[in-house]
């Protein structure tokens, strides 16, 4: 008998730190009842895929959106055959799992990424004039900090993020004066002040930033 090993790429968006988690699972991995995971190299969350009795697939992701698993059951043919088969979130209808070939995963993901930073953009905007009705403190709240470390850590990814270093590793803090993005290698940083709405949306629709020493203004 000749077993055939059956195998399918997998993703999936970890919601901590926003990285297109990509693996590889097969029927191998699945054997004799074995969970198969694929984890986040920042270690905060993980994808499990397993065989049921009836020999189905079932899976559960993480959901960036709803911060809690989501649970599948797909047949073998389902989850082995398909080019890409996507599964998606039932409240928010974002797709949260990707299944099939590299290629179109990382597509996928891809255009999963223009997704989320429109919604995170939209979902920025609108906790920030939520914010603004509370006069004191104008300190943000945390889910316009989390969309915010979104947004930045998309921008650090593609490089569009610059500092007079050139070679920064980016953090954000929050201050009285608002929200700023700052090298932790040479001290530049960009401040985004939390009470000008203008200067909000200026932020969260920006396709680059460029970081500046903050002794040093240029007029
Ligand atoms: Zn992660
Ligand atoms: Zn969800
Ligand atoms: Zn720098």
């Amino acid at each position: 008998m000749i077993l055939h090993e059956n195998k399918t790429f997998l993703a999936y968006r970890c919601p901590h730190c926003g990285t297109g988690v990509i693996g590889l699972c097969g029927t191998f991995a699945l054997g004799g009842g074995r969970l198969f995971r694929l984890r986040c190299a920042c270690g905060e969350s993980n994808m499990s895929v397993c065989e049921t009795a009836d020999h189905k697939i079932r899976l559960s992701v993480p959901c960036l959106l709803c911060r809690t698993d989501h649970h599948y059951v797909l047949s073998p043919s389902l989850f082995f055959g398909k080019e890409l088969f996507l599964l998606n979130c039932t409240y928010s209808d974002l797709d949260i799992c990707f299944i099939g070939t590299e290629e179109k995963i990382r597509a996928a993901l891809r255009e999963n990424e223009a997704t989320l930073r429109r919604m995170f953009q939209d979902a920025g905007l609108a906790a920030l004039s939520r914010a603004r009705t509370n006069t004191d403190p104008p300190l943000p709240d945390t889910e316009i900090l989390d969309i915010l470390r979104f947004l930045v850590r998309d921008l650090e990814e593609e490089g569009r993020i610059d500092c007079p270093c050139h070679n920064g590793d980016y953090e954000i803090a929050v201050s009285e004066e608002g929200i700023s993005v700052r090298c932790r290698n040479c001290g530049a940083r960009f401040l985004f002040p939390v009470d000008s709405v203008s200067a909000a949306q200026a932020f969260l629709s920006c396709d680059s930033l460029t970081l500046q020493d903050p002794d040093n203004h240029t007029p």
